[in-house]
């Protein structure tokens, strides 16, 4: 089945900016929640499709990928698909933690109340690399200094001291309040225990009841050889511990490459501008430029042709940026920058007197 055309999906233009297009996703979203058409598998399917259409539109370099060569731009693993709704969810809580506002989250719309008592995932960690061209370019093996709050190991992430709870007075242990508000009773999370229905007897010293510390630790990176700046790798596992059992978050590892004194990278080309002489691109010469290379000094020799103009550009191929697939690599293309010398000796201005008169009779 031929998949639908992402801006149509989310009714927007192709020129849409970041701001309109998180405010059509948002409102695509609320039209679709399922817990707005229950036992609607067409909305929920609809729903999907719009999360995965944001999720590409959202992200510049897939939103360029899919601008450039529509869904077979993205067959490299660009497009996420979406299985199961609760992966929508997950994706894009900052959004729905907006739409649906503090505190209230999707189990306000009753189908998933979230059991504060269960097992939790632990939260995803963002933080950035900063990598030379040729890090970036082949590959390299870092490390990241993190420093984030985790779970309390003293108390269990309960705040409580030894994990010692008893239960809550306010609410019963029931984690709920019940108010009356006219015809109707309306429950709410309990404020003092947040649901919990538990209560510490006194608070963990270790984390003054907040129930989490602050944590340092050294995480190892294998970054592939082909990123770029703006693309993010996922570490699996690797965010925030879980708390009550539950499964460590992921850590997403931004890439940033450094400017590079010789070469500028323009996707998987690289720009190179070597200065050349008057008589060298009058007469054509061989010059060295610099490879991009595990090799540091590795360099190769340029043909310039006789004839060649400024700004002329001469392509070495294959001696770009390796594929993040593994399939090749961009082209090294060389732009010809024609150098006009600033000093001059007597013998040298002489020369180019007699090499300029020469020209009058042609
Ligand atoms: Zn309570
Ligand atoms: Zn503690």
């Amino acid at each position: 089945m031929d998949k639908p055309d992402y801006y149509e999906v989310l009714e927007v233009s192709r020129e849409v900016s970041a701001a309109e297009l998180k405010k059509a996703y948002r409102d695509k979203a609320l039209e679709l929640h399922p817990d707005r058409n229950p036992n609607d598998p067409q909305a929920e399917e609809r729903f999907k499709t719009c999360a995965e259409a944001y999720a590409v539109l959202s992200d510049p370099n897939k939103r360029q990928l899919y601008d450039r060569f529509g869904h077979a731009g993205l067959a490299g693993g660009g497009a996420p698909g979406f299985g199961d709704i609760g992966d929508v969810f997950s994706q894009f809580q900052d959004i729905f933690g907006d739409i649906f506002g503090g505190g209230f989250g999707f189990g306000g719309f009753g189908r998933r109340r979230r059991d504060p008592n269960a097992p939790t995932r632990g939260a995803d960690i963002r933080t950035d690399v900063s990598l030379s061209l040729r890090d970036a370019a082949f590959g390299t093996k870092t490390e990241i200094d993190l420093s984030h709050p985790s779970p309390c190991e003293a108390c269990h992430g309960t705040g409580a001291e030894g994990g010692v709870v008893e239960g809550c007075a306010t609410c019963g242990g029931r984690g709920q309040v019940a108010r009356a508000q006219g015809a109707f009773v309306m429950t709410t999370t309990c404020p003092a225990c947040h649901g919990r229905g538990t209560q510490a007897k006194s608070a963990c010293g270790q984390c003054k009841g907040s129930g989490q510390v602050d944590t340092e630790r050294v995480v190892k990176v294998n970054v592939p050889g082909g990123v770029d700046t703006g693309q993010s790798l996922r570490l699996t596992g690797q965010g925030q511990a879980g708390s009550r059992g539950g499964p460590p978050g992921d850590l997403y590892v931004t890439v940033h490459v450094e400017p590079d004194e010789r070469f500028e990278r323009e996707g998987f080309d690289l720009i190179h501008r070597p200065s050349v002489t008057y008589p060298q691109v009058a007469l054509g010469a061989k010059i060295e430029v610099p490879l991009l290379d595990e090799d540091e000094d590795a360099t190769t020799t340029l043909k310039v042709p006789a004839g060649t103009q400024p700004g002329e550009t001469l392509v070495i191929r294959g001696a770009g940026v390796p594929r993040l697939n593994g399939r090749g690599r961009g082209n090294l293309i060389c732009v010809v920058d024609v150098a006009v010398p600033r000093k001059l000796s007597r013998e040298q201005k002489r020369l180019l007197k007699d090499l300029d008169e020469s020209f009058d009779g042609s």
